[in-house]
């Protein structure tokens, strides 16, 4: 298995957003995805999912299906209006198992339960979705996360608006997903959390500013980097051409 960026450049109507992105993530073990906002974090994971294409060069998943990749979106994407229950949304994570609209076999359900059960939310299987709080709905989505099994878990800002005891109980989860051998790289923004459960951390701001061990990464100078590299970009910054030169 490998997770990689080639020389990886992504643009909204040309002003890139990442730009020429090379490097490896470390597999079975967690990164952290840090920077400013507006650094192009979100936009890495989505092109890393697939819902955006980059301009140029590639995000690399070799030994990897499509149903082996989980992704949380940042909590302001999400509708969480949707007129359905806690177990409708956790069992669309096992999409890739029953197809779209298939019947939900026991042992899917019975798997939901677990996981439910697993994100401190036993009870709760019939609650409509839209009545939950919304660390309440975060654990729901981590639930999702959990019955589907996947090997590459991309959370984007997933503690965002979370109460802390939701949080400390999801960053357990985050913990024992490295210990089941699984890649986990999270968008975070609070330097204790990336300390205690992420070893490796990707800096960003618009391109990478640094990526390797935890320690080596988040040092003053660097983040000081990430702010100026970020800040340095703006709409009228001059378009990207794909040979690396600004045009
Ligand atoms: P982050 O997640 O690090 O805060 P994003 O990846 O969301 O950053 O955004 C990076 C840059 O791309 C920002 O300047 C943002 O305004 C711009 N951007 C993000 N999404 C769009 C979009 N849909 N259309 C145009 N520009 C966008
Ligand atoms: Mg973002």
């Amino acid at each position: 298995m490998k997770i990689a960026l080639n020389n990886l450049t992504v643009s909204y109507q040309r002003h890139p957003a990442v730009h020429h992105a090379s490097g490896e993530f470390a597999i079975g073990e967690a990164t952290a995805i840090f920077g400013p906002n507006g650094a192009g974090k979100s936009t890495l994971l989505k092109t890393m999912m697939g819902a955006l294409k980059p301009d140029a060069g590639s995000v690399q998943l070799s030994g990897l299906a499509v149903c082996d990749m989980a992704y949380l979106p940042q909590q302001s994407e999400i509708d969480r209006s949707l007129p359905v229950s806690v177990t409708d949304l956790v069992a669309t994570g096992l999409w890739h198992e029953s197809g779209a609209f298939g019947r939900m076999r026991r042992s899917g359900l019975i798997r939901v339960e677990e996981a439910l059960h697993q994100v401190g939310l036993h009870g709760f299987a019939a609650r409509p979705v839209s009545a939950l709080s919304s660390g309440q709905f975060q654990r729901v989505l981590f639930a999702r996360i959990l019955v589907q099994d996947a090997r590459l878990i991309l959370l984007d800002e997933p503690f965002n608006a979370v109460d802390a005891k939701t949080t400390f109980d999801l960053l357990e989860l985050v913990r024992r997903w490295k210990e089941e051998g699984r890649t986990v790289i999270a968008v975070l923004h609070d330097y204790e959390q990336v300390r205690a459960y992420f070893p490796y951390t990707l800096l960003m701001g618009r391109e990478i500013i640094a990526w390797g061990k935890t320690d080596a990464v988040l040092n003053d100078a660097n983040l000081r980097r990430a702010v100026e590299r970020t800040a340095s970009w703006h709409d009228s910054a001059p378009v990207c051409r794909t040979d690396g030169e600004a045009a």
